[in-house]
């Protein structure tokens, strides 16, 4: 047990410093955590790899991480058993290693699986569903203090809530997730033009199993990658692929970023030299090692899930918008499709999406470009990712989640006296 530490996200835009911070190493340990603080009357917050950019751990009670309770416990097939505080690349490496791998995975792989299913993440690809789809039974203990274990079959209601609940049910302690034997993947990364890009969208969409690109702002250029299942053999890129993805793709563009917010006036040459600049490859490697790219310039970022047949339209208004007002902008907007689910509260809840994210270099000033793009994302029938920054109010996602009312009555079941909540919870779930 630690005291007095502080604990802040990666962005930099939470902070908190709760009166105890706890590295529990078991599940009874995590338990025994919540019952004391039920007799004791203190709230808890767990928190992953600090990879959400809203405040959602913050807490001045008890932090608990789960560094320490990582690794797969065991495996049924392709069934895997997994400790919640698991980090993601440890995970790919360790379902490797027995022949397996994630259907899909985000961006990035150091968040831990707990907190990403948690929040709803997802990478790309219309025939694939986000990362809480993979998860087929959840262990957590609840605000009673109780174990509580749920799938489809048992407690479905409690499952359903479970899968993406941005901690507000309690502390996942374990979870089952559906893999499939490991695979190989080719990635072609490419550019085009906007237009091009959008004319062939759907064929890019469903004729490949990952596709997602980038637009450049005040260009016309988009960098796309596709993946699809190779049996080639790995071919990395080696010296080459590190000069590209840490010199080229982190070390200039973090040179740009800082030119970017010391000039403002430059950002919009600067959006257009990245673009240009941009990296054309073709790598083939195992999956767990194509998702997941370097991301050592820190940013904000808003994102959004739409339906996906309002992307197009959604896109060119945000395009327009951007380039009638002055927001020194020079990240692109990143554009991916999932595929639609059952999840009460995931972003892709019963429809076929389209994610489109906005994001600001890290000490840029960025609530007056993140609004406008709201009001736009609102207009398409929005729903904002859980772990990333957005202005709604509980009535305004109340009206955008079907089962809103009956993930709050699985809420108020599992945590009575409200031991999971932070101001941040409040702020989305009502006091
Ligand atoms: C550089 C970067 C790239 C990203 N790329 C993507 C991407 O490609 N796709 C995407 O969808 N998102 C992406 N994200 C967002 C990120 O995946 C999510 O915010 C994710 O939740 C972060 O995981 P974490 O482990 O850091 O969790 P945290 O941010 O620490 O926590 C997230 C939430 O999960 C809860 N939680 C954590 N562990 C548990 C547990 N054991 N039981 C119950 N609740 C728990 C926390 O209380 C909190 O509410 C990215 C973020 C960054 C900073």
């Amino acid at each position: 047990m630690s005291n007095n530490k502080t604990w802040t996200n990666w962005a930099g835009t939470a902070e908190c410093h709760p009166r105890t911070f706890l590295y529990p190493t078991s599940e009874e340990e995590i338990q025994s955590i919540v019952k004391e603080a039920i007799k004791d009357g203190h709230k808890v917050r767990v928190a992953g790899n600090g990879h959400s950019f809203t405040k959602l751990v913050e807490t001045d009670s008890i932090l608990l991480s789960l560094d320490k309770w990582q690794g797969i416990i065991e495996v049924d097939g392709n069934i895997v058993e997994v400790r919640s505080g698991t980090n993601i690349k440890k995970l790919g490496e360790e379902l490797f290693n027995i022949g397996l791998g994630q259907e899909n995975l985000g961006d990035i792989d150091i968040q831990s699986i707990a907190g990403a299913v948690s929040t709803g993440t997802h990478g790309t690809g219309i025939h694939l569903g986000n990362l809480a789809t993979q998860v087929v039974e959840i262990t957590f203990v609840n605000g009673k203090g109780e174990l509580i274990t749920c799938s489809e079959e048992i407690e479905r209601d409690i499952f359903k809530s479970a899968q993406i609940s941005i901690g507000a049910l309690g502390i996942i302690t374990r979870m089952k997730i559906k893999c499939t034997p490991k695979y190989k993947l080719e990635l072609i990364n490419s550019k085009s033009t906007f237009n091009e890009c959008l004319e062939n969208l759907e064929s890019y969409k469903t004729e490949n199993r990952n596709f997602e690109f980038y637009y450049f702002p005040y260009s016309d250029i988009v960098q796309y990658k596709i993946t699809n299942i190779t049996d080639n053999e790995p071919k990395e890129g080696g010296i080459m692929k590190y000069l590209n993805d840490i010199i080229l793709e982190n070390g200039i563009f973090k040179i740009m970023s800082e030119i970017s917010r010391l000039i403002p006036a430059t950002s919009k040459k600067i959006s257009w030299m990245v673009g240009r600049f941009s990296s054309e490859a073709v790598r083939s490697t195992w999956s767990h090692q194509v998702f997941a790219t370097t991301r050592l310039v820190r940013f904000t970022e808003m994102e959004y899930n739409i339906p996906a047949e309002h992307f197009t339209d959604c896109l060119k208004e945000l395009r327009a918008k951007i380039e009638k007002e002055e927001y020194h902008l020079h990240f692109p907007l990143e554009c991916r499709f999932v595929k639609g689910d059952d999840i009460w509260l995931s972003p892709a809840y019963q429809r076929d999406s389209a994610y489109i994210a906005v994001h600001m270099y890290k000490g840029m000033k960025f609530r007056k470009y993140f609004s406008d793009m709201e009001t736009i994302f609102k207009k398409y029938q929005g729903r904002p990712h859980w772990g990333k920054l957005h202005y709604l109010t509980p009535m305004d996602l109340e009206e955008k989640y079907p089962m809103w009312e009956k993930f709050h009555a699985v809420r108020l079941q599992m945590d009575p006296k409200g031991i999971f909540m932070n101001d941040y919870l409040h702020s989305i779930f009502g006091k």
